[in-house]
């Protein structure tokens, strides 16, 4: 974001995130090996950016991706746990990244972000949960690649998230009236943003970055 990307040793850095992909294509989220999906797209991301995707075992982290699918479209953690909105936009960007979005569902998981929209407005990150600021970034990044950020209501959503903000601090929170905090208020942002807002940034639903940087990274 502030265009310093040669500051850092970009292939000690590789090198780093690469060694923390398993044999099979899993990826560890430090030395102590816990494996999921986030880790997956963060390595996929981080590799990205640094323009050395070409060392990563992408068939071997999509076969993971795909063991994390289930019967609703969604995706879990790892293979058998509950499909959740987080999972399904760390692995959908993930595999935006891989160039391997063929292997989605897309009506089908698209069905299931839509249905996370609550009369409030909000969106929740699974069912029977209570709507929450932060999903308006996992939902509608997802959406949003998937090119079905028309299934949810846009203007219901909008109002959700501006009434999560707290007029006294500037924050946003997960919903009205909570506490805010800088979670809460980047994905409150990003989600303004994706849904059109106006005067904010355009922002990139597959790196939750400004599109000017993204398009930086892409001719690099
Ligand atoms: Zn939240």
């Amino acid at each position: 974001m502030e265009d310093a990307l040669d500051e850092i040793d970009a292939d000690k850095t590789a090198q780093y995130v690469l060694s923390l992909q398993k044999a099979g294509g899993e990826v560890m989220g430090d030395e102590y090996g816990e494996i999921d999906t986030r880790f997956i797209y963060i390595a996929a991301q981080c590799l990205s950016i640094l323009g050395k995707l070409d060392k990563f075992n992408t068939d071997g982290a999509v076969d993971f991706i795909r063991r994390c699918q289930n019967f609703d479209g969604g995706f879990g953690l790892v293979p058998g746990a509950e499909s959740h909105a987080g999972q399904i936009f760390t692995a959908i960007a993930a595999l935006d990244i891989l160039g391997r979005l063929d292997i989605v569902n897309v009506d089908l998981v698209s069905w299931w972000l839509c249905e996370r929209q609550l009369p409030s407005g909000g969106l929740n990150g699974r069912p029977e949960k209570l709507p929450d600021v932060c999903y308006s970034w996992w939902v509608l990044s997802a959406l949003s690649i998937l090119n079905r950020l028309d299934w949810i209501d846009g203007s219901k959503l909008r109002q959700f998230i501006l009434e999560a903000q707290d007029l006294e601090t500037g924050g946003i929170a997960d919903r009205k009236g909570d506490m805010p905090d800088v979670f809460h208020t980047i994905f409150g942002i990003a989600g303004l943003s994706l849904l059109g807002y106006e005067n904010l940034k355009k922002i990139n639903p597959t790196y939750c970055l400004t599109q000017r940087v993204v398009d930086k990274i892409r001719k690099n």
